[in-house]
């Protein structure tokens, strides 16, 4: 079962797993996804598809469990911050009863969002975090948290066979072009002859993760042996400005013309994944440079938006 499949990483997932072999059951109320993403793999004989709120009770019969559903961009998360609180609690409970009930794996889809404006850098998992929790963020990111306490509570209470796995920045084909995260932002700025938005003076840093590394993480690390539980970085530690993601953007695509606008209030100022854990206990490390994965993402934007 894959919550949020029908969502930017969670199509990709979806796609790896059938590959695989394996059954799946993609459960999304499309609040941030669409069924588009997911088209290519109706009348596929091992694919099943449920619209359904994780925030409300579900009763199927699965093995494995990639807990995705949860709006992830900011401009997603913040339009209604309410349910976001409660599809990262109430999601967790519901889809944490089910693997309960049936013995099921479960793997949580955690994010970098957990260490806040980071006041220790490279973030590793030890890192206990700098978040504000009464901030525009915080349903976002004390949701994640919550979850994440969730998991390890249904683990040391109940035994359940848990995975949780803090993502960073991903990015690649299947993003939603109003989604409003920075990368699918600038690619359709650019594509569409606009000024690339640049908030605050754009020396904040991120690291950009391709979809096809992360995913491979991903299922690495629902794949290992059951005393790994993480939480565990899955990111790309390539750290870019976004300006220099603007410029990276700029000479794929052509323009360059930027415009400033306001940073968002508690916007960290900084974010890269120590992913040492990640390497030695999955023997997981990405694979695709921030240029090639920028040039697959403009190729998929330039079919999807039809611009030469
Ligand atoms: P996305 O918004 O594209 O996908 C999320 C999916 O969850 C969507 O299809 C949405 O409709 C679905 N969903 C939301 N609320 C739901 C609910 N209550 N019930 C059922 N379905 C619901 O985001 P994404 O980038 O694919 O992120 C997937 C997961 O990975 C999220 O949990 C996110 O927090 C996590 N994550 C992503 C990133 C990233 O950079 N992309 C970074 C850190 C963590
Ligand atoms: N739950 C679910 N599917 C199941 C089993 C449980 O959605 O197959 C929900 C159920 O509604 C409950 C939540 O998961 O509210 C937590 O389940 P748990 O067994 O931990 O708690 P309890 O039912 O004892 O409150
Ligand atoms: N950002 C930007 N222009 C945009 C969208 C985002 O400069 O059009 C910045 C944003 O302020 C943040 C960074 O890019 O510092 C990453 O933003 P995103 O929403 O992609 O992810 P997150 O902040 O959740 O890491």
């Amino acid at each position: 079962m894959v919550t949020g499949g029908a969502g930017f990483i969670g199509s990709h997932l979806t796609r790896r797993l059938l590959d695989a072999g394996h059954e799946v059951l993609v459960v999304d109320n499309f609040y941030s996804g669409t069924r588009s993403n997911i088209e290519d793999l109706h009348g596929h004989p091992r694919f099943e598809l449920l619209r359904h709120d994780v925030t409300f009770p579900l009763y199927v019969e699965v093995d494995e469990i990639y807990h995705l559903a949860c709006p992830a961009s900011p401009v997603f998360y913040q339009r209604d911050p309410v349910q976001t609180t409660k599809t990262c609690v109430h999601g967790s409970i519901n889809v944490l009863g089910l693997a309960k009930r049936t013995g099921a794996k479960v793997l949580l889809a955690s994010t970098s969002e957990v260490y806040g404006d980071p006041a220790v850098h490279p973030q590793e998992e030890s890192y206990w975090g700098n978040v504000n929790p009464i901030g525009i963020r915080s349903c976002y990111d004390e949701g994640k948290r919550c979850a994440e306490t969730l998991f390890f509570d249904y683990h040391r209470q109940h035994g359940l066979r848990i995975k949780v796995a803090r993502i960073f920045n991903t990015y690649g084909p299947y993003m939603a072009p109003d989604d409003g995260r920075v990368v699918s932002n600038f690619v359709v700025q650019a594509l569409t002859g606009k000024a690339l938005t640049i908030y605050g003076d754009g020396s904040q840093t991120r690291s950009f993760c391709y979809v096809d590394d992360l995913v491979d993480g991903l299922v690495r690390l629902m794949d290992s042996a059951d005393d790994v539980t993480g939480p565990i970085n899955l990111g790309n530690p390539g750290e870019f400005t976004m300006l220099e993601l603007a410029e990276r953007v700029t000479e794929l695509v052509g323009g360059g013309e930027f415009r400033r606008e306001p940073l968002p209030p508690d916007d960290p100022v900084r974010r890269q994944p120590d992913i040492s854990q990640a390497r030695d206990v999955l023997g997981w490390e990405p694979k695709v440079a921030l240029a090639e994965g920028l040039d697959r993402t403009v190729q998929y934007f330039r079919g999807r938006l039809d611009v030469p």
